[in-house]
């Protein structure tokens, strides 16, 4: 137990930092007063929402007015599981040997607070585990089959990745080629410049992979809260450009773009959402979606 009684409004008890960084990390920003040591309503209001994805709270009950010992133990815990698994330590920096070709001209960078979104993609080719073989490729971060998580861009650069959603989003390439629809391979898309003697099939999602993935995004969120800034939508590219229908197809979308939304509270935009000439989600990609052609 991180603390032994109930800490109330106004404490400025050693624990409140603690328990605001965990917050911050956790994704709930303090935008307003940070990790200040002050148990003020900013922070029991993150708290609370806390409470509420725990289960320990209805979203409708009062609002805390203090952390208590259990509350403040679920709190140690799920920080603690975070940092078993997306750290920065992960992360292999490649940001000083790219040559950030891909960084938008119009609008090279931007603040933290317009960073709103993920977008999912898949290679649709193999480029391996050598971090230089990622120069050509604009995207903030790659996902390797290894599980290696290589950073491109700055989460501050915007790059071209997604079309209309390159402003208020941070793209994941997960490297590999998958089909549209899992067990379709028709759904697999071909290169067309190069003739292969035996079509393509469709690649497996090595768990490694997967989790990797997972992990980057909830780095994503976590260090955007950090900096101020709020993560609330993840996309696949297919919602923003009418080419890239299988993209990322819907085993990384189920594997990944699901599980951040149900784990992460992060919103797709919807049965209908698209940008420019982009697809809504299919309803082989999310059953919710009834009716929605691939
Ligand atoms: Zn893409």
């Amino acid at each position: 137990m991180p603390i032994q009684a109930p800490l109330r409004k106004g404490s400025e008890d050693p624990y409140v930092t603690i328990a605001q960084q965990q917050l911050i990390a956790l994704g709930y920003g303090l935008p307003r007063f940070g990790a200040d040591g002050m148990l003020g309503d900013e922070t029991l209001f993150a708290y609370g929402v806390f409470l509420v994805s725990q289960g320990l709270r209805a979203p409708t009950d009062e609002r805390p007015k203090s952390i208590t010992p259990a509350g403040a133990a679920a709190l140690d815990m799920a920080f603690k599981a975070l940092d078993q698994g997306g750290s920065e330590a992960n992360i292999i920096d490649e940001r000083a040997n790219h040559p950030h070709a891909g960084r938008s001209v119009d609008t090279p960078y931007r603040l933290w607070s317009k960073i709103t979104a993920v977008v999912l993609h898949q290679t649709a080719t193999n480029l391996g585990e050598k971090p230089a073989r990622w120069h050509s490729v604009p995207i903030h971060f790659c996902i390797t089959r290894a599980g290696k998580v290589i950073q491109l861009y700055d989460l501050t650069e915007v790059c071209n990745h997604a079309n209309g959603l390159n402003r208020p989003s941070v793209g994941i390439e997960i490297d590999g080629w998958y089909a549209g629809i899992e067990g379709q391979p028709k759904t697999l898309w071909q290169p067309k410049t190069k003739k292969l003697a035996t079509p393509r099939q469709p690649m497996n999602l090595p768990t490694v992979q997967a989790e990797a993935a997972r992990a980057t995004v909830q780095w994503i969120v976590n260090t955007v809260a950090a900096n101020g800034g709020k993560v609330t939508h993840i996309h696949p590219h297919r919602q923003s450009s009418k080419d890239r229908q299988s993209d990322p197809g819907s085993l990384i979308w189920q594997t990944v773009g699901l599980w951040a939304q149900n784990t992460l509270g992060l919103s797709d935009g919807g049965a209908a959402f698209t940008v420019g000439n982009g697809r809504p989600i299919p309803e082989a990609w999310d059953v919710r979606y009834t009716g929605n052609r691939y």
